[in-house]
Formats: C-alpha cells, sequence, structure tokens
C-alpha cells in the first residue's frame, strides 16, 4: 500500500476523493482531529449523569464569587484569606485555552494553589473539602450537560464594594489605588517605556511604589496579614506586571525594571 493508497481519505462535497500524504496528515494531526497516525480522533461522549466529585474542574479554574455566596462568608466556610480580586482591566491567563484575556469587571474569586490553577479547596484524596457548601457557580456547573455557563455576571458578581462599602476609609483607599495604579494606565505606559525609558521608568516607579506603600500601610494600621491584601487591592503589580512584559525586581531601596523580549510571531 503506497502512502496514497492508504486507508485515509476525505469525500468532499463534490465526490472527489482526497487522499492526502503523510506529510499532509501529519500538519492535520491535532489540529482537525485526527490522530497522529492520521485516522479520525474518537468522539467522547460523558458517561456521567451526575457530580462523582472527580475534581476535574476544581484542577482547572477557581470559581468566581457571586452575591449568592456571601453566606459562605459569613459561616466561616470561606474566608477572606481565600479570595483575590482580579480587577478591571486585568490580564489573566484562560485556563480553558491558555490564552491571555482582559477581565472586563472586577471579580472576586476563590485563590489557587499557588503556581497553579487548582482551586485552593481541593485536595486529591477527598475532592473538594466544602463540596455540601460549595459557592454557586460550582454548583451551577454540569460538566454532563450542556449547563456548564452562568448568566448574569455582571450584577450577581460580589464586589470588593459588596464587602467592604460600609467602611469608608477602606473604600477611599480601593478608590485612590484604582486611580494611582488603574491597570489600563499600567499597561499604557509600559507600551510608552518603548520609545521614552526614563520618563515612563519613573511613571511605573511611582504606581509600584505606591502600590507597596499603600499595601504596608494597610497591613499597619488593620494588623492584617499578607494574604488579605490581593482581595483588598487585587495581586500586587510585581506579581502582574510579567503578564505585562515587565519584570520588576528589588534591589535594597531600589526598584530594577527590565522590559521582556516580546515574543515572535
Ligand atoms: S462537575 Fe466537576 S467535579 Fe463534578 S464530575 Fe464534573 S468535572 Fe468532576
Ligand atoms: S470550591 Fe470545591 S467544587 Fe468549587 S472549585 Fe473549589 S474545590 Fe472545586
Amino acid at each position: 500500500m503506497t502512502e496514497e493508497n492508504s486507508n485515509f481519505e476525505i469525500v468532499l462535497p463534490d465526490g472527489t476523493i482526497y487522499k492526502p500524504k503523510k506529510a499532509d496528515r501529519e500538519t492535520y494531526s491535532g489540529v482537525r482531529g485526527y490522530d497522529p497516525d492520521g485516522k479520525p480522533k474518537k468522539m467522547i461522549f460523558s458517561t456521567k449523569n451526575g457530580c462523582d466529585r472527580c475534581g476535574e474542574c476544581c484542577r482547572r479554574d477557581t470559581p468566581i464569587i457571586l452575591k449568592e455566596d456571601i453566606v459562605l462568608l459569613t459561616k466561616g466556610i470561606i474566608s477572606e484569606r481565600d479570595l483575590y480580586t482580579i480587577r478591571e482591566g486585568e490580564k489573566i491567563r484562560s485556563a480553558i485555552d491558555g490564552e491571555m484575556y482582559y477581565s472586563s469587571m472586577e471579580l472576586i474569586k476563590i485563590k489557587p494553589i499557588f503556581g497553579s490553577f487548582t482551586c485552593l479547596f481541593y485536595d486529591p484524596a477527598e475532592g473538594c473539602t466544602i463540596y455540601e457548601q460549595r459557592p454557586v457557580v460550582c454548583r451551577i456547573y454540569e460538566c454532563w450537560s450542556q449547563n456548564i455557563s452562568i448568566t448574569g455576571i455582571e450584577t450577581r458578581r460580589l464586589t470588593r464594594a459588596d464587602l467592604f462599602g460600609r467602611i469608608d476609609f477602606l473604600t477611599e483607599a480601593i478608590k485612590k489605588h484604582e486611580e494611582k495604579c488603574s491597570l489600563h494606565k499600567f499597561e499604557d505606559i509600559i507600551c510608552e517605556l518603548k520609545k521614552d525609558k526614563q520618563e515612563n521608568i519613573e511613571k511605573i516607579a511611582e504606581m509600584i511604589l505606591y502600590d507597596s506603600s499603600l499595601r504596608d500601610w494597610l497591613k499597619e494600621k488593620l494588623s492584617l496579614s499578607d494574604d488579605v491584601l490581593p482581595l483588598l487591592l487585587g495581586r500586587s503589580l510585581f506579581e502582574i506586571a510579567p503578564f505585562y512584559g515587565l519584570i520588576i525586581e528589588k534591589e535594597g531601596e531600589n526598584f530594577v525594571t527590565k522590559v521582556m523580549q516580546e515574543e515572535e510571531e
């Protein structure tokens, strides 16, 4: 059997039979649903008809917290330490396709386990450790059915205003932080950095300094531990800078910033 006479063929709508060469099949493999040997991949159907607590969704991403979940905070099932804020305009890597996206709105989520996408409440042996009291988004997600998305996030999402809106000085601190350390501004300055290095390095340094000083000030004023700050002010500029193409290092009292090389297309 020659390469062209193999059992792999495509019948086009006009009846033409197309038999790709091995090289073509390799190009299609993994891209158009073919296995490396050129045979079409088998369709996979879910055999589940309910949640068996396999934890696959828990290892892929962490849930957005809704206003309906506030009871979990009041009952102490989830604490402020377990949450973090994604700020409006923040670049986030999608756990589904690995691509970077901008968040169009502020979101509060459960933290992942450090260095992974896995939810903090997931235990490899036990599965979800708060299963009976898990957040609404986890309850709605039914991997075995079509019911995998949630509607009305914009109005249903929990925000920092819902949590801290009655505490004036915290509301003011969050507002000031958003003004001084806006992520849209942060990204614009990084883009400008390539044109006028000195002026923009100073602007970036000012933002970073404000971000870190405000964190220190809140920690001291409220006797907070570090792990509550990602909820109050989002992730630090240090932490998210690499997503914007910038590495920031602190050397003594100075900040050293390095612009990362853009990946070639
Ligand atoms: S909903 Fe999540 S934990 Fe439950 S079966 Fe599906 S993937 Fe597994
Ligand atoms: S809260 Fe529980 S169910 Fe929801 S993602 Fe985390 S471990 Fe999974």
